[in-house]
């Protein structure tokens, strides 16, 4: 039995991976969250932490709520991510992601993540203080999970396939993109997410994020990945080694997989999940995508080979340009532009310090609202 930490414990994440834990009788060492506080005392109430933490506006809602309990309530989410545990498990969504990524290391808790973010911005940083901690990153996101089971500590990669599903948009015209709203970019054809990654999926910013996460959880030149639509989310990354042989994970669109899997590592437990039947499925496909139809991951294909502090502004852009277009004030089309002029208006770092990637993405954001 393992104790966990979850982070994001309300979120699409963070709810599949109580669920997961539920099912293998793990014991949760803290929970953290952000708004959701009824959701949140509930869940405490299940699983009785050590600590929960959420946002200092709802600290004094939640500490009346679990008044009649003995855990901690606290508004400090590095203490919660600080905390003990075999695992900590980062769902957070976004850049609030990072330093709680890093606190788990710091306490020495291995770090089950699904934080994109988390090396997006600030890659060298944390891979390198997880080596120098000696700490396991397990990755929860699905390709990045795949890719993890494909290597099997085997170094003789020639490149890794990132698979890609295309999005709720595949195949619309430029005219039809300006027209899409919120609601129906938030709705994604294979995976139930929360809507700033689905938004990112629609546009494929996500894969671009996902590339600028592959390149630095496994050390890959940007060469060494190839991003290949496959429309059914069957195949969730594959690696090719030396000798040609390509080895891929397959499975249903389930994050349960993934997360069962960096909490049991490097064992395995049966799930509790539909499991994939490859006759039922038939067909799978792969595509190359056609860069111009995706400003975005244009955008992130060059804030890759740049480096620096670029993936820290585009990551901050993006996030606040999907913010803007989920309130429907700016429309879909534009988040790529607004991305692509505070990239074009950061002062460029090659090789920032903390300090320089949390005032990279504040001014990434301002810049954003500035400009739309
Ligand atoms: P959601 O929006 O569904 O959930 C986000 C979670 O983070 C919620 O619990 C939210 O709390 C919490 N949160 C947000 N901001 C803060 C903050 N400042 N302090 C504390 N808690 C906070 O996101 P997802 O679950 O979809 O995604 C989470 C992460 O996992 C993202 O980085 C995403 O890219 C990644 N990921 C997600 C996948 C998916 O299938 N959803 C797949 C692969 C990766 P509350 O709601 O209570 O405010
Ligand atoms: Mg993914």
């Amino acid at each position: 039995m393992k104790t966990v930490s979850v982070l994001g414990s309300t979120g699409s994440v963070g709810t599949q991976s109580l669920d997961v834990i539920r099912s293998l009788g793990y014991k949760v060492a803290a929970l953290a969250a952000g708004r959701n506080i009824t959701l949140l005392e509930q869940q405490s109430r299940e699983f009785l932490p050590t600590v929960v933490s959420c946002l200092p506006d709802h600290y004094h809602d939640l500490k009346t709520r679990l008044a009649d309990t003995t855990i901690k309530v606290t508004a400090d989410l590095t203490e919660a991510a600080s905390l003990k545990a075999d695992v900590t498990l980062n769902a957070v969504s976004g850049f609030s992601g990072l330093m709680p990524s890093l606190a788990a290391i710091e306490a020495g808790n291995t770090l089950a993540l699904a934080n994109k973010e988390t090396l997006v911005a600030a890659g060298d940083i944390v891979m390198q203080r997880a080596k120098d901690k000696n700490i396991k990153i397990i990755p929860v996101d699905s390709e990045h999970s795949a890719i993890f089971q494909c290597l099997q500590n085997n170094n003789r990669v020639y490149k890794v396939i990132l698979t890609a599903s295309g999005g709720a948009f595949y195949g619309f015209t430029g005219e039809q993109l300006c027209q899409v709203t919120p609601l129906q970019a938030t709705r994604h054809p294979n995976w139930n997410m929360g809507k700033r990654i689905t938004v990112d999926s629609a546009t494929l910013m996500n894969k671009g994020l996902e590339f600028i996460e592959a390149q630095k959880l496994f050390g890959l030149t940007a060469e060494q990945i190839e991003i290949v639509i496959q429309r059914q989310s069957i195949v969730h990354s594959a690696v090719e080694y030396l000798d040609g042989a390509v080895i891929a994970q397959l499975g249903t669109p389930d994050m349960k997989l993934p997360v069962r899997y960096a909490l049991t590592y490097p064992d395995r437990a049966p799930t509790d999940s539909a499991r994939l039947s490859l006759t039922q499925i038939g067909t799978l496909t792969f595509e190359k995508p056609t860069l111009s139809d995706y400003p975005c991951l244009e955008a992130a294909l060059y804030a890759a080979s740049r480096g620096g502090n670029l993936p820290a502004a585009l990551n901050g852009a993006d996030e606040a340009a999907v913010s803007l277009f989920l309130n429907e004030q700016i429309k879909f089309t534009d988040i790529a532009r607004l991305v692509r002029e505070v990239l074009d208006r950061t002062r460029y770092i090659a090789q920032p310090t903390l300090d320089d990637i949390i005032e990279t993405d504040k001014a990434a954001r301002r810049l954003c609202k500035e400009r739309f």
